[in-house]
């Protein structure tokens, strides 16, 4: 029983607990069979909205197709830069690429992981100084779970007038200074891909704004570019809508993510109590409740955490690494790098693990992790 293995994320046991709800909300779509853009892509943007307190939320195909409508909808495109951190996933950085633009990058707080405004100020007037890019942008990632530093990211961006697009794949519940993440930046952005804190069935994404304006061009983008008729075509878009069939799942999901999101951080604390000296937690940005979508801990170096890795597998205890590289020093991205010292990404990349982390996860099987953290490093 001890080595049975433990899942990483277990949708089995949370699809126990919503089941009823589930069935009725897929039969409904069955029923009605309007497959794109049914009633239930509208409700889910209403409770969203409701939700994180947007005024504003436009369902799409993907969280990366939500970043990118979210730059096509300012015209972001070639001569502009894009400042992102470097130790986030591929997606963050693909979007300005796709466009034409360039990512540059930013490197993160060693404490909290997220984006580090000290530097983006300077990476900001180092670019403007060199005169070849166009600063336009700042993607802030709320990594892990817990929000970057957003007064920060806006005042800054505020001003060189660059427009800020919070990428919150991977944060959305979280909540800075009282509020729920959404309406931090320009545009917020978040994904329902299957492990995220919210997950569908399959892949999908949500656009929250303030702005009006930006919700209807939103939409618009996401079919096509179509005008107030179908085939009037105003602008060059995307096939990005959101499915109906996944919009129903979420609806059955949203009905138990505020217990769920209690449930990680009550998961995240026993981590905190029960893990080993020698193990260091993940620091806690002040003023702000993670959503928990990962608990990664930091090991004194890299051959350490390969010897933990490999003890926990056999132990029947998955875990992960997010991220073994930062973006610069990927093979499709450091071309796009200007060689910048980005040293806080480097060293986490060496050194971070992600431990199981999800809503069904018990105390006794926190405590059998922390324990087999023990033995591994004792
Ligand atoms: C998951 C993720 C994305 C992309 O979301 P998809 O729905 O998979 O396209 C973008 N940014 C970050 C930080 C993510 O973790």
């Amino acid at each position: 029983m001890q080595n049975s293995p433990l899942p990483f994320l277990d949708l089995k046991a949370q699809q126990r607990r919503i089941e009823p709800e589930l069935r009725r909300r897929l039969e409904a779509v069955l029923a009605h069979c309007q497959f794109v853009l049914g009633p239930e892509v509208a409700e889910l943007e209403e409770k969203l909205a409701a939700f994180c307190g947007a005024a504003h939320c436009v369902g799409v195909s993907s969280g990366t197709d939500a970043l990118q409508i979210a730059l096509m909808a300012e015209g972001i495109g070639r001569g502009d830069a894009v400042f992102l951190p470097a130790f986030t996933y591929t997606a963050t950085a693909e979007v300005p690429l796709l466009l034409g633009a360039t990512p540059v990058f930013v490197d993160v707080d060693p404490a909290t992981f997220q984006i580090d405004p000290v530097h983006l100020r300077a990476r900001i007037a180092a670019v403007a100084a060199r005169g070849v890019l166009r600063p336009r942008a700042v993607i802030g990632v709320d990594l892990f779970g817990q929000p970057a530093d957003w007064p920060a990211l806006d005042a800054i961006a505020g001003e060189g007038g660059l427009f800020t697009l919070d990428d919150c794949a991977q944060s959305f519940g979280a909540r800075l200074h009282g509020a729920r993440l959404g309406t931090q930046a320009a545009a917020t952005a978040t994904s329902f891909f299957p492990s995220k804190p919210l997950g569908a069935y399959g892949d999908g994404g949500a656009l929250f704004t303030e702005s009006a304006e930006r919700a209807a061009l939103y939409r618009s983008l996401r079919t096509h570019g179509e005008g107030a008729s179908r085939y009037e075509v105003l602008h060059t878009g995307v096939n990005g809508r959101l499915d109906t069939l996944q919009a129903a799942v979420l609806l059955a999901k949203l009905s138990v993510f505020e217990a769920e999101l209690a449930a990680r951080a009550r998961i995240a604390a026993w981590y905190d109590a029960l893990l080993p000296a020698g193990v260091i937690r993940p620091a806690r940005v002040a003023d702000a409740e993670s959503a928990w979508a990962i608990y990664a801990v930091l090991l004194p170096d890299a051959a350490t955490r390969a010897r933990l890795q490999s003890a926990l597998r056999e132990a029947g205890i998955p875990t992960a690494i997010y991220y073994p590289r930062p973006l610069h020093q990927q093979p499709a991205y450091r071309a796009q790098h200007d060689g910048s010292a980005l040293p806080v990404s480097e060293d986490l990349a060496a050194r971070i693990l992600a431990l199981p982390i999800h809503p069904d996860l018990g105390e006794a099987d926190v405590g059998r992790v922390c324990d087999a953290v023990r033995a591994a490093l004792g």
